[in-house]
């Protein structure tokens, strides 16, 4: 197969490889808006379903990204203080003021809050983390009546690992 100089293939060419790779009845489309109808139909006949939530709970799967969250172990957050987190979250929610420790990690985040009227749940934070020190939790419940509750701190930032267990088993899986 032929290119040009700048590797892009010519129009004659690429309808050559389009018509060799589909068959005729693939071209019309047909068999496609077919299993679009039958699909569709399918789930027409299939019984409603609605949550009463607040009464009936939503349980996320593991892969569920909710609030983010600081991973506690023994009593102390596992972030150092890279700073990381911060200048990759797109939405600027996150700031973080380091401080140093006499723990092994020799930094700590003195200051660490989420502006969670920013946070868009994207879960860079938890990718870029080197520690795995925050993490995308299951709580998807958050309610504020004024601008400054949705400042979290530390105080509601920190989480146990037993409490975000399947979300680390989960991490560790996929990573
Ligand atoms: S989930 Fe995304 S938007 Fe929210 S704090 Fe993390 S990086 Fe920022
Ligand atoms: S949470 Fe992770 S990426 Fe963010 S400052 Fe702490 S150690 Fe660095």
């Amino acid at each position: 197969m032929s290119f040009h100089t700048n590797g892009q293939k010519t129009v004659k060419e690429a309808s050559q490889v389009r018509s060799k790779d589909l068959t005729f009845l693939q071209r019309t489309y047909i068999p496609e808006i077919v299993k679009g109808m039958v699909l569709t139909f399918k789930q027409m006949l299939r019984p409603k379903f609605t949550r009463q939530y607040p009464e009936e709970r939503f349980n996320p799967q593991p892969s569920y990204r909710g609030r983010p969250v600081l991973v506690e172990q023994n009593g102390v957050e596992r972030c150092v203080a890279c700073g990381l987190c911060a200048r990759v979250c797109p939405a600027l929610a996150i700031e973080v003021q380091a401080a140093e420790t006499p723990l092994e990690k020799e930094r700590y985040p003195e200051r660490f809050e989420i502006n969670m009227l920013r946070c868009i749940f994207c879960g860079f934070c938890e990718e870029a983390c080197p520690e795995e020190a925050i993490v995308m939790s299951d709580e998807y419940e958050l309610v504020f009546r004024k601008p400054e509750e949705a400042i979290f701190g530390k105080e509601k930032l920190l989480m146990s690992t037993e409490r975000l267990k399947t979300r680390l088993e989960f991490l560790r899986r996929s990573r």
